[in-house]
Formats: C-alpha cells, sequence, structure tokens
C-alpha cells in the first residue's frame, strides 16, 4: 500500500491524510486514541487467556492531543500524545480503516 502523500494537524483538532490516488480523509483526534491498536489499549490474546485491558473513564491532560508523529520504515506512523503514550503504531490500511468507520 501505498504511503499518504501528507499527513497533518489540522485545526479543528483532526488528522488529514491525503493518499496517492486523491482520497482525503479527516479523522477526530478523540477516534484515532480510541483507536490505538497497542496491546495496553486494545488487549492481546494469548492461548488460553486474554487480557482486556479497562477503560478508564478518566483521561489525562493531552490525551487526546498529539505531540509527534513519526514514520515507521514505510508503512505506518507512530504517535506520541501529549500524555506520553506512544505505543500505538498505525499503518496505512488502519489508519484508513479508522477513517472510514463511523
Ligand atoms: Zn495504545
Amino acid at each position: 500500500m501505498q504511503p499518504p502523500k501528507k499527513i497533518k494537524k489540522t485545526e479543528n483538532n483532526t488528522l488529514e491524510t491525503i493518499w496517492p490516488d486523491g482520497e482525503v480523509y479527516e479523522v477526530s483526534m478523540e477516534k484515532l486514541r480510541d483507536e490505538c491498536p497497542c496491546v495496553h489499549c486494545k488487549g492481546e490474546t494469548v492461548i488460553f487467556s486474554s487480557y482486556i485491558p479497562i477503560k478508564s473513564p478518566f483521561k489525562a491532560p493531552g490525551f487526546y492531543e498529539i505531540e509527534k508523529i513519526e514514520p515507521v520504515g514505510n508503512y505506518a506512523i507512530n504517535i506520541t500524545w501529549k500524555d506520553k503514550h506512544n505505543t500505538g503504531l498505525y499503518s496505512w490500511e488502519l489508519l484508513k480503516e479508522i477513517s472510514e468507520k463511523k
């Protein structure tokens, strides 16, 4: 999958991605963070047991704010949130999937 041509933070606290085929997606930071694919947020299934994280209603300051975005190879971005959470890798596929989700 081709990487997006452009990834940028907009003024309305959304992330805009522009793809080589001309498609433009915009996704809110809330959605992006709530869909963080890392083990802490999404849990994991190990044989015979699964770990399901408890969603705390308390959100740390900066929970929905991006501090920085770094490319990972040519297939994903790593987002560091202002509450220092940075273990989620967003592949291009995942980015599109989250953006399309209602
Ligand atoms: Zn996470």
